[in-house]
């Protein structure tokens, strides 16, 4: 065998160690894909969302220190030969945010230790998971903050207390909002995850206009726009199969996009390329958006025709039960 070959292989085994625990979807926020993943938590600490079947029944889990720093090791030997050395991290898991301020710190030196270069590391939150970093005698974001915690990736979801009732999201809306609004004070980045779709056929005009409400206060350097789909293992399934939760339609949920984004005022960057989403795009907000309404405009129109392409249409009914 050749040393490239050799090289391969060996990566290979050393991503199969890294994450190997993380089964099927291995989720990484859109927004830093093209970072260096370090596992710190698998699953996710809250597994309670109606939708969300993403943990597969996965216990919650914190790594040690000792597995945390067998996973640096064999990321120094990943990178060791990278013309760049890597600048960018993000702590792996559901919501890495719901560890210690007192783990994350030290998960932080022990990141800078091995990779000198890093400029800064990001991870999944929950709303509680923030907040519970604020409000006792030391500011524990802007700590994190100066420590390196940046471009947080926090699943906003709605800014409809009913949708996230509903959803058992375990956040509302003032959750959110306080969040968001902790992270600017803290100077600390972030960005939004959204979910078209959510609120169904019957909570979706509630659904847009308070999650442009909430959004239009914030200050997430980006959106991620995604569209709901029904994993098989959750449990809004079974509220679909009894139609005590009316599914939208594709279309529909790209015409609830369409909505959302006419009313947003905030500056940002609208990020729609979300693989759950049938009309991908992205662009800035404010300056792009009167060019992206039109874009769906177009699609729509195209759409409606009967245009729809197969491949999409595969595309979303694969993730789907129907
Ligand atoms: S949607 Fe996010 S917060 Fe909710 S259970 Fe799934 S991973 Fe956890």
């Amino acid at each position: 065998m050749g040393q490239d070959a050799e090289r391969i292989q060996e990566i290979r085994r050393l991503k199969q160690e890294i994450y190997g625990e993380y089964g099927v979807f291995y989720y990484v926020p859109m927004a830093e894909s093209y970072t260096v993943q370090v596992p710190v938590t698998v699953s996710c600490s809250y597994r309670r969302c109606l939708y969300c079947d993403l943990n597969q029944g996965m216990a919650f889990r914190e790594l040690s220190f000792d597995e945390i720093d067998a996973n640096l090791e064999r990321l120094r030997v990943i990178h060791e030969r990278d013309t760049r050395p890597p600048s960018r991290f993000l702590l792996a898991g559901g919501n890495p945010f719901v560890l210690s301020t007192e783990k994350l710190l030290s998960i932080a030196e022990r990141v800078r230790a091995v990779f000198p270069s890093c400029e800064y590391i990001a991870c999944f939150a929950r709303a509680d998971d923030v907040l519970r970093k604020t409000g006792g005698a030391s500011d524990e974001l802007a700590t994190l903050h100066q420590a390196g915690y940046d471009r947080l990736c926090l699943g906003i979801e709605s800014g409809s207390d009913r949708v996230l009732r509903y959803q058992e999201k375990g956040v509302g809306r003032a959750e959110n909002a306080a969040a968001m609004a902790a992270l600017d004070a803290a100077g600390m980045r972030y960005s939004a995850y959204v979910m078209l779709g959510l609120g169904g056929r019957d909570m979706s005009a509630e659904h847009i206009t308070e999650t442009a409400d909430l959004l239009n206060a914030a200050h997430p350097f980006e959106l991620t726009v995604v569209t709901l789909v029904l994993f098989r293992g959750a449990r809004l399934v079974e509220k679909v199969r009894t139609r005590e939760f009316r599914r939208m339609t594709s279309l529909e949920t790209l015409k609830e996009g369409r909505e959302l984004l006419s009313r947003l005022t905030l500056s940002t960057v609208w990020n729609g390329t979300h693989k759950t989403n049938l009309f991908p795009i992205k662009g800035k907000l404010p300056e792009h958006k009167d060019l992206l309404l039109r874009r769906i405009d177009a699609a729509l129109a195209e759409m409606s025709r009967g245009d729809l392409k197969q491949h999409e249409l595969r595309r979303w009914q694969n993730w789907g039960i129907e």
